[in-house]
């Protein structure tokens, strides 16, 4: 038994997207979250953090305000005062201070007129208002430096948008709340081991990377036409490899992903530990990589449904479970990849899809560190 959850075997909250004429997705979500037992945590007068991402702007994969509005709307009804929330990013884009932050939070939809609640973001004006937050049985991190406001919560519930990952494998609960809850040092510190390697033989000298990189990790070099990494200044953000259109941009060692993998469980720890909280995770839009880009490529399978637990481990273990019974879908990067010479078919269509990461090293560390369970028990909500 680990400290999160009642028992071996978590619960899985689940329903499809398959709905009946007299009841919305949004209704059907209501549903799921009053069996999964949203309503029986405490709320009373209490802060409640919905972290969630509110998508880069360009891109339309992120997850639509009206389910952030049903989990706001369930916060408020047991008498919480919720509050929809986000950390800076480490790169250029239209996240990287609160003032950018919420202009892309409301022209993507996510007001207080149209989630019924306010958006704050987590690490203020320059993501650097954090806290260091100790992580319990942390192996690389000791002290986690997590947005402020996140932690001032009093309750916790992540709403996740469950995609691929251009450096994690999937995007899921774990990535949500352990990367997304770091303050700009946070990020930082949970890449900092990795360093982008670009392949020369790959490089087409695009620039289209250079774009991306806020941190002067990447140097042209004009005489060979090809873009080069300045290990100095990279910090393993990985913002390039989703970028780099040509496969030309990878990781040096399989240690710096597994390292990160172990890194985002443990902040994930810090965040969750010792406080009310619960998950919520829309397998939809199966993006390739990550709601961070600006373009959203098709997705790689068709859309699974909605999932909900305590267990924020158990969470992700079953929706990546629920995602490899999927067929791919014709036309997308996944089958580009399978169609490409260079395919080597690793039986899993997370690894198939991004070639250079791998998923697992973050589950079972997250199971290691007592964040939950990967055995879980799945009841179906029809
Ligand atoms: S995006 Fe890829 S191909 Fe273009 S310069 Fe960067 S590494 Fe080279
Ligand atoms: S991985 Fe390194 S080079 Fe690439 S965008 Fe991030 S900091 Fe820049």
């Amino acid at each position: 038994m680990n400290e999160l959850t009642d028992s071996k075997r978590s619960k899985v909250f689940f329903t499809t997207f398959r709905c009946k004429p007299d009841e919305g997705p949004v209704d059907k979500l209501k549903r799921l979250l009053k069996a999964a037992g949203l309503d029986g945590i405490d709320m009373d007068g209490k802060f409640v953090a919905i972290k969630m991402h509110f998508g880069e702007l360009g891109n339309l994969s992120f997850l639509r305000p009206n389910y952030a509005r049903a989990v706001a709307d369930m916060v408020k009804a047991a008498g919480g005062k919720p509050f929809l929330t986000d950390c800076n990013t480490l790169y250029p884009g239209s996240r990287k201070n609160a003032i950018e932050h919420l202009y892309c939070a409301w022209e993507n939809g996510f007001t207080p007129l149209t989630v019924g609640c306010p958006v704050l973001i987590g690490d203020g004006l320059k993501g650097t208002d954090d806290i260091p937050v100790p992580v319990p049985g942390g192996e690389y991190v000791k002290e986690a430096r997590i947005g402020r406001t996140i932690m001032d919560a009093d309750v916790f519930i992540s709403l996740t948008h469950f995609k691929g990952h251009e450096m994690t494998g999937f995007g899921g609960t774990i990535k949500n709340i352990g990367m997304g809850c770091g303050s700009r040092a946070g990020k930082k510190d949970q890449h900092c081991n990795g360093k982008a390697v670009i392949d020369p033989a790959a490089c087409r000298g695009c620039k289209r990377c250079l774009r991306e990189c806020a941190n002067d990790g990447l140097v042209y070099d004009a005489e060979r036409r090809v873009m080069t990494v300045d290990a100095d200044h990279c910090v393993g953000c990985g913002r390039c490899v989703g970028a780099c259109n040509f496969d030309a941009i990878g990781f040096a060692h399989d240690a710096a992903i597994k390292e990160l993998n172990c890194r985002m469980a443990e902040y994930t720890k810090a965040v969750v530990y010792g406080r009310p909280n619960f998950h919520i995770s829309l397998v939809c839009d199966v993006s390739p990589t990550c709601d961070c880009h600006a373009g959203n490529d098709v997705p790689i399978i068709p859309d699974v449904g909605m999932f909900a637990s305590f267990d924020p481990l158990a969470l992700d273990q079953a929706c990546v479970d629920a995602c490899l019974k999927q067929t791919p879908l014709p036309g997308t990067q996944l089958t580009d990849e399978m169609d490409s010479g260079h395919f080597c078919d690793r039986h899993d269509l997370f690894d198939n899809t991004n070639p250079n990461t791998e998923y697992r090293t973050c589950l079972a560390h997250a199971e290691k560190i007592g964040l939950g369970s990967r055995t879980y028990e799945l009841v179906t909500v029809k």
